[in-house]
């Protein structure tokens, strides 16, 4: 892989050295973090993959995950419109925020990427003790998640037919959840029908 970047063209002056690095996950997109990089640590974030910040608390380079081995796997790096701030899209492992949270922003998880977290949620649930309506549908087979999507489907589709928008938003939803419970039960991750929408409308393009 290579990486759209180049040290050099940054702006270090304006930015006194220490560049803003927005942390990106690679597949939700999610926005998990912020922090600044100088020279070193960039040189360092590109030789190694592993995101190196430069803690201006700790005043040195900090590797993230130097601790907790959460580290950040750098995916791509690009910069912003006018070279000051730069873009680094990673693979974390496990939580990314020291509060023991995916996100250091994921007080409120924004819009697509929530079915990321209600696939990871699911997927939880398969094996919990505590006995939840998806835990049970799971143990139950594929005959009874695919007759429950069958279902939910023909509600959406009747439920398009009138007038009431709070219906037909129901039912999409819970369309779309017995379709992710039907995903995991396939062992299908999420990402890959997004990679596949994504192939889809490149070809188009
Ligand atoms: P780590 O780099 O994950 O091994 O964490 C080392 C230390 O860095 C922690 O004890 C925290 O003080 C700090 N830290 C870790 N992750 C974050 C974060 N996402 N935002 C701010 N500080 C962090
Ligand atoms: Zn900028
Ligand atoms: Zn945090
Ligand atoms: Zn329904």
């Amino acid at each position: 892989m290579t990486l759209k970047i180049n040290i050099e063209n940054l702006n270090w002056e304006k930015t006194k050295g220490y560049i803003p690095g927005i942390i990106q996950h690679y597949v939700s997109g999610e926005i998990l973090m912020h922090g600044y990089l100088n020279r070193e640590s960039l040189k360092k974030t590109i030789k190694e993959k592993k995101v190196t910040f430069y803690s201006r608390t700790k005043n040195r380079l900090w590797t993230k995950g130097e601790n907790s081995k959460n580290y950040l796997i750098v995916k791509n790096i690009s910069s912003d419109c006018d070279q000051d701030t730069i873009l680094i899209v990673v693979k974390p492992y496990g939580n990314t925020c020291h509060l023991n949270k995916p996100s250091c922003f994921s007080k409120k998880i924004e819009n697509f990427s929530f079915l990321f977290y209600l696939e990871k949620i699911i997927n939880k649930k398969k094996t919990n003790q505590k006995k939840s309506y998806t835990s049970k549908l799971l143990k139950l087979g594929i005959q009874k998640i695919a007759q429950k999507v069958g279902e939910e489907a023909v509600e959406t589709i009747l439920s398009s037919m009138t007038k009431e928008k709070n219906d037909l938003i129901n039912e999409t939803s819970d369309l779309i959840y017995h379709l992710l419970v039907l995903l995991n039960f396939k062992k299908i991750q999420f990402k890959e029908i997004i990679h596949n929408l994504q192939t889809r409308n490149a070809k188009k393009n």
